[in-house]
């Protein structure tokens, strides 16, 4: 059987009503004291946990404690950084959506708030963090060179066949990625996280569905019509957003593809139900879980799962030479 390596990584951050303004006030990361259950359930299925902690949660004295016993207590976590703007000093007002992403900030803005996160990190661990991910996805190649100046080596931001108002995602797959051309030093690996389609090829998928967005379609809901009839499913590998039934059916194309990573990821605030739209109750964390067993028992028919850290696959798929180049 194929090995496969795969990751689950975590945002671990403050509670988040996401259809509310964003949580710069009254910061409240309860959520975190539900990760070393998580964390105790993941690792008796012989799974890796890496966790994107943001400022919040590094701040806070009591979740602090917590992160810092899980680490200590389990060595093969990976904690990475994870950039919410509006809660890392220097903060900046978030008035509006455009604001929380660090695609649209100033630069030095960001490269200061990337240093002080790193610092809570480096402070905590002991270790000069690798891994990072921004809040709200989106990454730009200004934003990658500071990553790498501060020691940065993997990067998780893109998200595939995504795209908003302030950058667009759409042209990339799971794949990981070298990102050479920028001739950052470390040399920067791009790891997303699993998405695609129920059908291949994803390229094309991708067009019909940018396709289908247009209001001539949209305004007959084609695309969910499809969804229904299970012609057409835009799938991301997430507990939170996904069936287990879907997540699998985007892992065998992924798996039949040659990809050779798998990488679901949720928040940490769908540990403590009530507190996100994904997860408002303990059935609905149940089932989370639940999907994330389901999908690793068929990923485990299927493949060698290699369960990794993401920096631990990111330096062992360069190792293998099978990275993609950047174009
Ligand atoms: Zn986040």
């Amino acid at each position: 059987m194929r090995n496969v390596r795969f990751v689950l990584s975590v945002d671990t951050e403050e509670e988040w009503d996401w259809d509310g303004p964003f949580p710069n006030k009254v910061i409240s990361v309860d959520n975190v004291g539900h990760l070393p259950e998580f964390h105790d359930r993941i690792n008796e299925q012989g799974l890796r946990g890496s966790y994107f902690l943001d400022y919040a949660v590094l701040e806070n004295d009591e979740s602090r404690q917590i992160l810092e016993n899980l680490y200590n207590r389990y060595q093969d976590v990976e904690f990475g950084a994870h950039l919410h703007p509006w809660v890392t000093p220097p903060v900046v007002p978030v008035n509006a959506e455009a604001d929380s992403h660090i695609v649209n900030l100033p630069i030095e803005v960001v490269s200061a708030q990337l240093e002080s996160l790193t610092a809570r990190l480096r402070d905590l661990t002991g270790q000069q963090p690798t891994a990072f991910r921004s809040g709200r996805w989106g990454i730009n190649d200004a934003i990658l060179k500071v990553l790498a100046d501060q020691g940065y080596s993997v990067d998780s931001s893109i998200y595939p066949f995504y795209e908003n108002d302030w950058f667009s995602c759409t042209r990339y797959d799971s794949w990981p990625m070298a990102m050479s051309y920028l001739k950052t030093e470390p040399e920067l690996i791009e790891l997303p996280v699993t998405a695609g389609f129920n059908h291949r090829p994803f390229d094309q998928a991708q067009r019909l569905h940018k396709r289908l967005e247009r209001p001539a379609w949209a305004h007959f809901h084609v695309i969910g019509i499809l969804w229904k009839l299970g012609l057409h499913r835009k799938i991301y590998l997430s507990p939170e957003l996904s069936s287990a039934r879907d997540m699998i059916a985007l892992c065998q194309q992924v798996l039949d593809q040659g990809c050779p990573v798998i990488h679901m990821y949720l928040h940490s605030s769908s540990l403590l139900p009530g507190s996100t739209r994904y997860v408002r109750s303990d059935t609905d964390k149940h089932r989370l879980m639940e999907r994330i067993d389901q999908v690793v028992a068929f990923l485990r028919s299927e493949c060698d799962l290699k369960p990794v850290t993401i920096s631990e696959a990111a330096w062992q798929l360069r190792d293998e030479g099978v990275l993609k180049e950047h174009d």
